[in-house]
C-alpha cells in the first residue's frame, strides 16, 4: 500500500494500535509497536503478487487490481476506503449512449483482463500503460475504461462515462494458508467502529416505543433518569443514517441527544 492508499492504511494501522514503531517515519518499511508485525510499503499495484506468492502475509490493495491480476489470494476484509468504480467512457461529443453502443469500437485501458471479462460487447483493446483518459483525444482509441472516484478527472479531460463495469475498495488480502487471524480481528473491530456512532439521548417515557422504532436497533439502552418521567436511550446506529435519523428522532420527542465516535467492536 504505496501511492494513494497509504494514508488510509497506515492510519488504519494506527487506529488498531498497530501504528509505526518510530511515528513520523517514512522508510519503505517499518516494524509495529505492540505487536509483532512488520509492515511493508510497496505499490498497490505490486500487492497481489507478493500475497500470492507468500512474500507478505497479507497486504492492503485495490479489489481492482487483484482482480485484474487474477491472483490467487484471500479477500479478508473490505476495508470501507479506496472506493472507486471501473468505468466505460467516451468523448462528449461521441455518438455512443450505452456501453452496449462500444460494440467493435477501439477502447484504451489498463485493465484489459476486467474489460475483456466484463464489458458485454466485443471491443478493440487498446493497452496502455498510463493517462488512459487522453487516448480519445489522441486519436488511439474511441473510448476508455478507466477508474473513476469522484468523476473530476472525466471531466477535466471532456470525457462522459457510459456505465460502471465494476466497482471497488482497498481490503486486506492474505496469502492462501498463512494465520493472519489476529491482525484481521484488530482490522475489522477499527472498520466497524468507523461504520458506527453511539447515539444518546433523553425522551418522555411514553415516548420509547416510539424512538425505538425509528432508531431501528434490536436492543438499545433504556435507562432510568432522575426524572421519572423522562428516560435515556443509548444505541449503536450506523454512521451513514445519522443525518436521517436526526430530524425522526426529534419529531418524536427526543432532546438533549448527543452522537459520539466509537473506537472499537468487537463481536
Ligand atoms: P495507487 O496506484 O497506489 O495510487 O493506487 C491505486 C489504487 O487506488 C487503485 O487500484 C484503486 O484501488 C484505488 N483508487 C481509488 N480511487 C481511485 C481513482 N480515482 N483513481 C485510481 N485509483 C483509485
Amino acid at each position: 500500500m504505496k501511492g494513494r492508499l497509504r494514508e488510509p492504511s497506515v492510519s488504519l494501522l494506527e487506529d488498531a494500535g498497530l501504528g509505526p514503531e518510530q511515528p513520523g517515519e517514512r522508510s519503505l518499511s517499518f516494524p509495529c509497536r505492540n505487536a509483532p508485525v512488520d509492515v511493508l510499503l510497496v505499490r498497490a499495484a505490486d500487492i497481489p503478487e507478493y500475497v500470492q506468492d507468500g512474500v507478505v502475509d497479507c497486504g492492503i490493495t485495490g479489489q481492482d487490481l487483484v482482480r485484474e491480476r487474477g491472483a490467487r489470494v484471500d479477500e479478508l476484509l473490505p476495508l470501507g476506503f479506496g472506493s472507486c468504480h471501473l468505468d466505460a467512457a467516451v468523448p462528449e461529443e461521441s455518438p455512443f449512449l450505452t456501453i452496449e453502443d462500444l460494440a467493435g469500437a477501439t477502447v484504451a485501458t489498463v485493465y484489459p483482463r476486467l474489460t475483456r471479462e466484463l464489458m458485454p460487447v466485443e471491443v478493440e483493446l487498446v493497452d496502455v500503460t498510463g493517462s488512459v483518459e487522453v487516448a480519445p483525444r489522441l486519436g488511439l482509441a474511441e473510448g476508455i475504461v478507466d477508474l473513476v472516484s469522484s468523476g473530476n478527472t472525466l471531466r477535466t479531460n471532456g470525457l462522459r462515462s457510459l456505465g460502471t463495469l465494476f466497482t471497488s475498495e482497498a481490503a486486506l488480502f492474505g496469502s492462501p494458508g498463512a494465520d493472519v487471524s489476529q491482525l484481521v480481528a484488530m482490522m475489522r473491530a477499527v472498520v466497524e467502529a468507523r461504520a458506527h456512532r453511539y447515539l444518546m439521548l433523553d425522551a418522555p417515557k411514553e415516548r420509547v416505543d416510539e424512538i425505538c422504532a425509528v432508531i431501528g436497533s434490536r436492543s438499545p439502552s433504556v435507562l432510568p433518569l432522575a426524572d421519572p418521567a423522562l428516560v435515556a436511550v443509548h444505541a449503536l446506529v450506523p454512521a451513514k443514517d445519522v443525518w436521517q435519523l436526526l430530524p425522526k428522532l426529534e419529531a418524536v420527542g427526543a432532546f438533549s441527544i448527543l452522537i459520539v465516535p466509537v473506537e472499537r467492536m468487537l463481536a
